[in-house]
């Protein structure tokens, strides 16, 4: 059962490097061990061209909701160390990455702070997060009251792909 003290959210991930699909599959099960949180579901994974810079392997992206007791804040610095744990560098902006995990969404709340900007300030513009976030959560809508399913719906056109399981 939820506990009342939980908090919904949801957490894109996406990697490009050293056996994409594997590096998701790996960030699943270790979401589902992160203190004070509980896995509740998570999308199928999808294959997508990168953003920015075209000379660089397709990204694998998914989708989780988590039921959490974290504050954002030390919720923040858990998906950081978990994408420290996947050997992540950052060479350059927008470049390969082996795990990058974005929160997307903490309840219905607003989050302003130098480090942590939530809804994630690109997640409404991209079909990479749009996609499977609808299919996690249809009827969900951001805080400022638009619908997840009709941001994805302007997406059908993009150039992702499901992975077979
Ligand atoms: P990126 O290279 O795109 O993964 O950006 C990482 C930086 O974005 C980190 O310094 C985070 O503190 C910051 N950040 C701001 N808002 C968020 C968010 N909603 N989820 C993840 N990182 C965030």
């Amino acid at each position: 059962m939820t506990d009342p003290h939980d908090h919904r959210v949801y957490i894109g991930l996406g990697s490009n490097l050293e056996s994409p699909r594997n590096q998701i599959n790996r960030a699943l099960v270790e979401l589902e061990h992160l203190p004070l949180s509980h896995l509740v579901a998570h999308s199928r994974l999808y294959a997508s061209r990168p953003v920015g810079p075209q000379d660089q392997p397709d990204f694998i992206n998914a989708v989780a909701a988590l039921d959490t007791r974290l504050s954002p804040l030390a919720l923040l610095d858990q998906l950081q160390a978990l994408e420290q744990r996947h050997g992540r560098q950052r060479k350059r902006h927008w470049g390969p990455r082996t795990l990058d995990l974005d929160l997307l969404l903490y309840d219905n709340a607003r989050i302003e702070l130098p480090r942590l900007r939530v809804p994630h300030p690109q997640m409404s513009t991209r079909g990479f997060v749009l996609i499977p976030l609808a299919e996690l959560a249809p009827t969900l809508r951001l805080p400022d009251g638009r619908d997840i399913a009709s941001l994805a719906g302007d997406h059908a056109q993009d150039d992702l792909r499901v992975l077979l399981p």
